[in-house]
């Protein structure tokens, strides 16, 4: 379903890395937790625990949610989500634990091998700062959130190294305690994480909103169609790892067939610019018109030109009571087949020009469409504008007559 690119397969490499990383910490932390007896490290395993689960989850399930049954047509995206919030109860529950530890424990507690404690630390807070400036790096290279919160989540696990660093060069300097407040700070930190991947976890299960800037990317791309009048409302949800969106539209064609090309297009355009996006759902209006709209192929003077030559569209509606009104234009490229795509989605009668578009494939695209193309030998908007209106004037006083007889 959802296509790789060189990009995709670069962001895949980077949080594998981090997976893997987090896996070296928590062994190395855990055995010499064991051999040191070191609170601060016990808690220092816990947290890198916690950050090896979070990795994991992400990682298996954006490729198992996907997988669609008929029982779960939706997809089990939520599963992520499930899984997190249970996760970050085992996290409250360990800083709990460490905390418990620290201030209210009877046992006495004696750290041994300070010295090879404080190496293997030294050794994870040099990992974490070279891992976490590399990933930094590319995730500004790839324009990656995910990566970037995952370099910023790494550089905290650098500081908290160095919390616990500091708490045992106290410890070996002969204050014993330092090493139970250096455990406490990363029970903090644990809490922290925990909080972030319960509260995320949450939001989801309860369908969050898409995050606004996203939300407003999408409506960019949906008004730059030419097509697109409005759109009526907007609203997307997050489910695991991806996006559901739910649009309706007022749209200024009328044909059946070219509307849904129009949808298509948009819905294409969508997913090709959002990553993770699961499905999109437009509907869509056309809007109501009476009366007569009319293109106007001109240049930049407002001099009427043709299909090759043209760089501005102007658009005028007028109604059954011969009300005239002159929209802004639009500015375009002067290529004939752009031009001719844009006149058949814009829900046009008739197209003013100096001259008949050349290429075929144009002008069958028009007589879909149901546009004219209305050769006329005036220059001037002003002045071709008249000619029209007044022709018109006189086709429905004569079409009155008739009825009237
Ligand atoms: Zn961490």
């Amino acid at each position: 379903m959802i296509e790789k690119t060189d990009n995709q397969i670069l962001k895949e490499r980077w949080a594998l890395g981090s997976l893997v990383l987090n896996l070296v910490l928590t062994i190395l932390k855990f055995i010499f937790a064991v051999f040191t007896g070191s609170l601060a490290l016990v808690a220092e395993a816990v947290h890198s625990f916690s950050d090896l689960i979070a990795s994991i989850i992400s990682l298996i399930s954006v490729k198992l949610s996907a997988k669609k049954s008929s029982e779960y047509p939706y997809g089990l995206y939520k599963l992520e989500n499930i899984a997190s919030v249970v996760i970050s109860l085992l996290l409250f529950f360990a800083a709990y634990e460490i905390i418990r530890e620290a201030f209210f424990s009877q046992e006495e507690r004696t750290v041994k091998n300070t010295e090879i404690a404080i190496a293997v630390m030294l050794f994870a807070m040099v990992a974490t700062f070279v891992y976490s400036r590399l990933e930094l790096k590319a995730a500004k290279k790839l324009n990656s959130p995910a990566l970037l919160a995952d370099a910023q989540h790494i550089w905290a696990d650098f500081m908290s190294s160095g919390i616990v660093i500091a708490g045992l060069v106290g410890t070996y300097l002969g204050y014993a305690d330092f090493d139970k407040y250096a455990a406490v700070i990363v029970a903090l930190f644990i809490f922290h994480s925990g909080w972030e991947i319960f509260s995320s976890g949450l939001k989801v299960l309860l369908d969050v909103s898409l995050e606004k800037e996203e939300l407003e990317k999408i409506k960019k791309i949906i008004y730059a169609h030419p097509a697109v009048v409005d759109i009526k409302h907007i609203r997307g949800r997050i489910a695991g790892s991806f996006k559901f969106l739910d649009i309706e539209l007022l749209l200024h064609n009328f044909s059946l067939r070219e509307t849904h090309r129009i949808v298509d297009e948009i819905e294409q355009k969508i997913k090709e610019e959002i990553p993770n996006i699961d499905s999109v759902f437009i509907h869509y209006e056309p809007v109501r018109q009476e009366g007569l709209r009319i293109a106007f192929l001109v240049d930049d003077s407002k001099t009427v030109k043709d299909f090759k030559a043209a760089t501005q569209i102007i658009t005028v509606d007028i109604s059954e009571d011969g009300k005239i009104q002159i929209n802004n234009p639009l500015d375009v490229e002067p290529d004939e087949k752009e031009i001719g795509d844009i006149i058949s989605k814009i829900n046009v009668d008739i197209v003013v020009s100096s001259n008949h578009p050349e290429e075929f494939e144009v002008r069958w695209k028009l007589a879909r469409a149901g546009v004219m193309v209305w050769e006329t030998e005036k220059r001037d908007f002003e002045k071709a504008l008249n000619e029209i209106v007044r022709s018109y004037n006189e086709f429905n006083k004569k079409v009155k007559e008739k009825q009237n007889d």
